[in-house]
């Protein structure tokens, strides 16, 4: 039989689509393997089944995780393809020296931001950005309407503006656990008091919610909130401690952005205000946004600190918050297919709002 050595950001269900298998063949072989959400760390050796499936492949069906090494990988890939219809910039790196990609769409006046990957366990919005933008990006190369929207010439009045995984190390520790050669292994496990299992983490990879660190209301959420690193809500000790969320307060008041749109799951709603500060606009706004994705409008959560708060606050324009999916985080797999049938004409109608 032969073999394969495990690599920096796979997972059971990742090394069996790169063999274009299913994970059970997989498991079948392995049998130390129990299931398919066991971690396997870098270099641990597999036994691979000689048979080869024959597995359907499609953008829009999701058969793996999807983590910082696929961002990387397939942001070569669209510089290759595209490379005179967008850019690329790396605008900081996370805790553990990951980059932070920024990807630049359209030539336009109007700047617009959208953002995922904010929470460790909701890499599917991270997914849904980067297949958005490639979809986007051969529909203007190919001059066609996507979904009926004529892309190539809204791109000439909007530049679209795409950080896709805002949390790099946070979505790897779900993805691949924790094991004695990771950087931090001892502060990781003390904040997830011993425990081995990863998918109720939602901060990076020192405890401290990203989208709890914002200067809105940070000292009210703050008390509110775990005291100390915690897997999640934990708002650090003080607004923008984080490199993470550093990169994107400076990204924002570097730009202009008429507005925002931030990606989480789940919830299936899209929150609209803060505090009432948000403009008149934004209620118009979010119900063009609700009739293209069916996704509910809420007022708001009730909470500060988050970024779309701090964009409210600051510059009096409006930001949305997109809960994406519905379901216990991670979702699963198979959650991806609703999240891009339901989003993909909202982020489409978020370029003409
Ligand atoms: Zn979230």
């Amino acid at each position: 039989m032969n073999t394969y050595t495990v690599k920096k950001g796979d997972t059971i269900a990742k090394v069996a689509e790169k063999l274009n298998i299913r994970p059970i063949e997989l498991l079948l072989v392995n049998p130390h393997l129990l299931d398919v959400t066991d971690y396997i760390f870098p270099n641990q050796v597999l036994t691979i089944p000689d048979s080869q499936a024959n597995v359907l492949k499609s953008p829009f069906i999701c058969r793996s995780e999807y983590g910082p090494t696929d961002v990387y990988k397939e942001i070569d890939e669209i510089k290759r393809n595209y490379s005179n219809k967008m850019t690329v910039e790396t605008i900081g790196k996370s805790v553990m020296g990951q980059p932070i990609h920024l990807l630049k769409i359209g030539t336009g006046k109007k700047q617009i931001f959208y953002s995922g990957g904010w929470h460790a366990n909701e890499w599917h919005t991270t997914k849904f950005l980067m297949t958005f933008v490639n979809q986007l990006l051969l529909h203007v190369k190919q001059n066609k309407e996507m979904a009926g929207y004529p892309v190539s010439k809204i791109l000439d009045d909007v530049t679209l503006y795409v950080v896709p995984l805002v949390n790099p190390d946070g979505v790897e520790l779900v993805h691949q656990g924790i094991y004695p050669e990771h950087p931090y292994y001892n502060q990781v496990l003390e904040i997830n008091k011993g425990a081995l299992r990863f998918e109720h983490w939602s901060s990076n990879i020192r405890g401290v919610d990203l989208n709890h660190q914002w200067p809105a209301g940070w000292e009210i959420e703050a008390e509110e909130s775990p005291q100390h690193p915690w897997p999640r809500h934990y708002s650090g000790t003080g607004p923008l401690t984080e490199p993470e969320a550093k990169a994107i307060y400076t990204l924002t008041k570097d730009n202009n952005f008429a507005y925002v749109l931030a990606f989480h799951s789940q919830g299936q709603v899209i929150y609209w205000g803060y505090r009432g500060l948000e403009p008149k606009e934004s209620e118009e706004m979010v119900t063009k946004l609700s009739l293209a994705s069916s996704y509910l409008p809420v007022h708001t959560a009730d909470s500060d600190g988050g970024y779309k708060d701090w964009f409210i606050q600051e510059t009096g324009r409006p930001g949305f918050t997109i809960e994406v999916g519905v379901g216990t985080n991670p979702l699963p797999f198979s959650a991806f297919s609703e999240i891009w049938s339901n989003n993909v004409c909202l982020a489409l109608e978020g370029l003409v709002l």
